[in-house]
């Protein structure tokens, strides 16, 4: 139907907005915010695409998603077809539609978004993955036959997942080693469950098993093994490190020590990971936030899951605190637009400068200090800068500090050959991620620093097309 419209009458097609629960019901439970697109209303969508020679979408996805042709097939009503097509670039589909910033990577530079709102690419990636995975289709990539070669990826994460599946269709033999209990990285225990399911990753992953992928959790290298070993005792031919950047940065202020304090990645991991956020099914491994004040420090997506986490458990007063301003904030604007309509309540150029205790040594206060913005800083934002004479104290019963991760430091401390920068990132160079030491390679967080998923999925995909060559031919 849709390649007989017109220009006109595409652009006459306003964007289809995402049905998604009712704020007062949301801020209730840990349920999907984002509910999907039914079929005849992503085939509406897809009809808006101008189907433009320049195809900067395609340029503008971090992994060279074919969107224009995916996008097509929805418009013909051919799902399963636009589903593997999507495949082809991309193997976790219904996790990327869900939590890529696509407002600034593919539908940033749609040129429907000139003029008016660009193509909603994100909200059709997640409607075919959901379909396909709703009805049964998903067709699993057949393998190349078995090349004898072993390789262990070190991280569960994107970086890792993406690498498995495109070196065991390369017909190799994959094993991914995870530290946690759970498979997924960021994905299952930072992003929660009111973002991404649970269910999605699990399923993703599954699919990654039925094609081969052996996964073995509660592995800690640098631990429970080192790198030397995996070659030299378990006969591996190559590694791909891809532990991320958990290790959480405070703000190093007076009182940051004090019971009811975290970082945002403890207090997600246990919400995520030790079942709080099925509360009261499940005890809560962590500080009970009913009727309490939470202060969540930070201004991206991390902050924002926290936040709106803690509004979930119960917490009275949830306070979103940064020390710039809105406009500064990096989250994802759909995540901020969430939060204040779930009744967040943003405290901009506020910056905390000691937390007070009461005589148990719990939190009981953050005594703040009020921001302006100054000139731009080395990350070209304006910087913040206190305000004499305006410091204030706000009752806190929880305070969660959101100010960005390092690289996981483990199998840097444990492998003296890997070279590191001076922040502790993996040294890998930018196209085929080999590190300093020869069959080791490396990529997503733990290389670039947080960064976001699909990049993260884009350096597994650069990894693992590097260590097939490398496994192929022997060169370093
Ligand atoms: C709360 C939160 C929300 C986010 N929201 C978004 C979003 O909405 N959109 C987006 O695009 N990006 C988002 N990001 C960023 C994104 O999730 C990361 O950039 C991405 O997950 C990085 O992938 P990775 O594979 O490099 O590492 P990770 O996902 O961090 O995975 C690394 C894995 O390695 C494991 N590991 C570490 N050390 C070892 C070891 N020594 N041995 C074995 N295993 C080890 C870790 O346990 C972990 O499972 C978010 C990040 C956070 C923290």
């Amino acid at each position: 139907m849709s390649d007989k419209l017109s220009t006109k009458e595409r652009l006459r097609i306003p964007r289809q907005k995402m049905p998604e629960r009712e704020p007062a019901e949301r801020r209730v439970n840990f349920c999907e915010v984002n509910l999907g697109l039914g079929g005849a209303v992503a085939q509406t969508e897809a009809s808006r695409c101008l189907l433009c020679k320049a195809q900067q979408c395609f340029y503008g996805c971090p992994v060279g998603v074919k969107v224009r042709e995916f996008v097509e097939l929805i418009a013909g009503g051919d799902f399963l077809a636009a589903a593997a097509k999507m495949r082809e670039d991309n193997v976790l589909p219904a996790i990327t539609g869900r939590v890529c910033p696509q407002e600034d990577q593919c539908e940033g530079v749609c040129v429907l978004g000139k003029k008016g709102e660009p193509l909603a690419i994100g909200n059709l990636e997640r409607f075919i993955a959901d379909y396909e995975r709703e009805v049964g289709g998903v067709g699993l990539p057949k393998n190349a036959p078995p090349t004898g070669k072993k390789v262990a990826i070190v991280g569960s994460g994107p970086a890792g997942l993406s690498a498995a599946g495109d070196l065991v269709q390369r017909g190799h033999a994959v094993t991914v080693l995870e530290a946690l209990h759970e498979i997924g990285g960021v994905l299952v225990y930072g992003i929660p469950e009111f973002r991404l399911p649970k269910e999605i990753v699990r399923q993703e992953v599954d699919n990654l098993r039925r094609m081969g992928v052996e996964f073995k959790t509660d592995v800690v290298v640098g631990k429970t093994v080192t790198i030397d070993e995996l070659f030299n005792e378990e006969g591996y031919h190559a590694v791909f490190v891809a532990t991320g950047a958990g290790l959480p940065n405070f703000l190093n202020v007076p009182g940051e020590h004090l019971c009811g304090v975290y970082s945002a990645n403890e207090f997600l991991t246990r919400v995520n990971l030790m079942k709080a956020y099925r509360f009261p099914e499940f005890d809560q491994p962590i500080y009970d936030c009913r009727d309490t004040n939470v202060g969540v420090m930070g201004g991206g997506n991390t902050a924002m899951d926290a936040v709106r986490t803690s509004l979930r458990l119960g917490a009275r007063n949830a306070y979103l605190i940064y020390r710039r301003s809105e406009k500064e904030m990096p989250a994802r604007a759909e995540e901020v637009k969430h939060a204040r309509e779930e009744g967040v309540q943003f405290m901009m150029l506020t910056n905390p400068v000691e937390f007070l205790g009461d005589d148990q040594g719990r939190l009981a206060a953050a005594r703040c200090v009020k921001m302006q913005l100054g000139d731009p800083d080395a990350s070209g934002r304006r910087s913040p800068v206190p305000i004499s004479g305006s410091e204030f104290v706000l009752p806190l019963h929880v305070a969660i500090i959101a100010v960005g991760n390092r690289g996981n430091p483990l199998v840097q401390a444990s492998t003296p050959d890997l070279k590191t920068t001076s922040k502790g990132y993996i040294v890998a160079d930018p196209e085929m991620l080999k590190t300093s030491k020869k069959g080791v390679f490396a990529g997503g967080d733990i290389v670039t620093g947080g960064a976001t998923v699909i990049l993260a999925m884009g350096a597994g995909r650069k990894a693992a097309k590097a260590i097939d060559a490398y496994l192929r031919t022997g060169e370093w």
